[in-house]
């Protein structure tokens, strides 16, 4: 993983966001080569799940909405964990894994006094601990008389004036918890001059719920018929407590979601299998290996109680098995809460039984930084290789498919101070950048330029040299993977890209 993250600095992939300022934890910046890659990802999603289907169409849906969006998908709600602080040791618990209990004695002449707090996290044998705690606390402070069992109950539980009770579980000492408060993961902003309540407003946490708002806006417009989908990607914004992991899990990221609309009869389950497939297909497609992909069924007990199921595809990252994609099918409840909400019906009108219906959905969503991710991961490689007097030398690749390499194709005049040379190379150089992103270089060796364009994955180089000016106007196309090398028309260098650049 640090050579990963080594080489996306140097060759100028991804960059930490306000790195002059220290950098910004959660936030990431994407240079040249990686703004290229992440479009690449982003445009060949958009052309095989939108233009090359008949039954999606695409949206781009506001970053902000009405604020009720997110009271109705339940994200101001339940997008939240209960959150505690430490003011002294600053770390941070989840109220509902703190637990604590009064400790409790009663004396000879019947009073019951509390003489403190005893607090335990979460585990297999909380009551026990706090049990034992009680014990040692009334031993220390020599309290006579007969100890209560233990009351285990969380910190949501605690009243306001138990607060400063519980010690912490850092220090051991009461006082420096605060008042459990509800972790939203939302980022809010005010919209409008006015900060108050009334003015509050979110940055979406995911793009779906577009789909779902502009539900009948499609249909009436869009002449689509049902099966059918609709596809968006956008940036999504969540303040995670713990960003981690490289570009994996950050504040700031990107989605490619689409919402499958079908029948309320319709074989969901089939549906829901047939997208699995398309997009560990999809995966595949841009040149992720079979090998480091895997599907997880989340556990019936684990699924929110509107879902039907949900499957990740995994991922091998050098930090383990990760989700990638998660391919949920999730009924009517989105379209359900948004008619309520609202007031305004989003049915549909089946001609055949002359009933109205809300139709069901599978959403497929992904993030395209998990994806760059994933294929910066897949295809890096050292390896020892000759250089052209034998010497063993170790070169760094990355072995990404055409379809999304930042680079297609780098031009290569063999000599720089050769007019011949450079001018018919600029020639073609000038040609391929019409519809392909390609580089020129005549700076240094050639072994050293092939090695260059290795390490930033261009899956071919062609050199022009006095035969191609010379002789017949062919060119050497040297292959980043095998590094073969064999000589080429311009023609067969088109159709080439034609073929695997799509
Ligand atoms: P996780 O369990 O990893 O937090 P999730 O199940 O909450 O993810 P979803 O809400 O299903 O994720 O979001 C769909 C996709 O968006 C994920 O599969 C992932 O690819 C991407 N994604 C979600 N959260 C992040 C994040 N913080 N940073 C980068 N990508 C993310």
């Amino acid at each position: 993983m640090d050579s990963i993250v080594a080489l996306a600095k140097r060759r100028g992939f991804i960059f930490q966001s306000s790195e002059i300022y220290g950098g910004f934890n959660g936030f990431f910046d994407y240079g040249p080569l990686g703004s290229e890659l992440k479009k690449n990802i982003r445009d060949c999603w958009w052309a095989d799940m939108v233009r090359r289907r008949d039954d999606i169409v695409g949206l781009e849906s506001s970053i902000i909405m009405h604020p009720k969006v997110w009271e109705a998908s339940g994200h101001v709600a339940g997008f939240t964990d209960p959150l505690v602080d430490c003011k002294v040791s600053k770390q941070r618990y989840r109220a509902d894994q703190l637990f604590f209990s009064p400790v409790v004695v009663t004396g000879a002449d019947g009073v019951a006094q509390t003489i403190g707090y005893v607090s335990a996290l979460e585990s297999e044998k909380t009551a026990a601990d706090l049990q034992a705690a009680a014990e040692t606390m009334k031993r220390k402070k020599a309290v006579q008389g007969t100890l209560a069992p233990v009351v285990v109950k969380d910190f949501t539980e605690a009243r306001e004036d138990e607060y400063a009770l519980i010690p912490s579980p850092a220090t051991g000492e009461p006082g420096s918890l605060t008042a459990p408060r509800s972790f939203n993961m939302m980022f809010q902003t005010n919209v409008g001059a006015m900060t108050d309540a009334s003015s509050v407003a979110y940055l979406r946490p995911e793009t779906a719920q577009g789909m779902f708002v502009d539900f009948k806006n499609v249909v009436d417009t869009g002449r689509v018929k049902l099966p059918f989908g609709i596809a968006q990607i956008g940036k999504s914004f969540r303040n995670e407590i713990t960003p981690r992991n490289f570009i994996f899990r950050s504040r700031e990221f990107e989605q490619m979601e689409m919402e499958y609309f079908i029948h309320e009869d319709a074989d969901w389950a089939k549906c829901h299998q047939d997208w699995i497939e398309w997009c560990k297909n999809w995966l595949l497609s841009i040149g992720l290996p079979e090998s480091h992909l895997s599907l997880y069924a989340h556990p019936k007990e684990k699924l929110a109680f509107y879902s039907k199921g949900t499957v990740d595809i995994m991922f091998q990252y050098p930090f383990g098995v990760q989700e990638l994609w998660g391919i949920a099918a999730r009924g009517n409840y989105d379209l359900g809460q948004h008619a309520q909400a609202s007031g305004k019906p989003q049915e549909l009108f089946d001609e055949a039984t002359k009933k109205k219906f809300v139709p069901h959905v599978i959403e497929p969503a992904v993030g395209v930084d998990r994806i760059l991710l994933a294929v910066l991961c897949a295809g890096y490689a050292e390896e020892d290789v000759k250089d052209e007097k034998g010497n063993v030398e170790k070169r760094t690749v990355l072995r990404l498919s055409p379809r999304i390499a930042p680079v297609k194709v780098a031009v290569l005049p063999l000599l720089k101070n050769k007019e011949a040379l450079t001018d018919r190379a600029k020639a073609l150089y000038k040609k391929l950048q019409r519809r392909y992103a390609v580089f020129y270089d005549e700076a240094g060796a050639i072994g050293r330029r092939y090695r260059r364009q290795d390490e930033i994955g261009t899956p071919w180089c062609v050199t022009i040299d006095f035969d191609t000016i010379e002789k017949d106007g062919t060119f050497t196309l040297r292959e980043r993977d095998t590094m073969t090398q064999k000589r080429i028309t311009e023609a067969d260098l088109f159709a080439l890209l034609d073929e695997q650049v799509y």
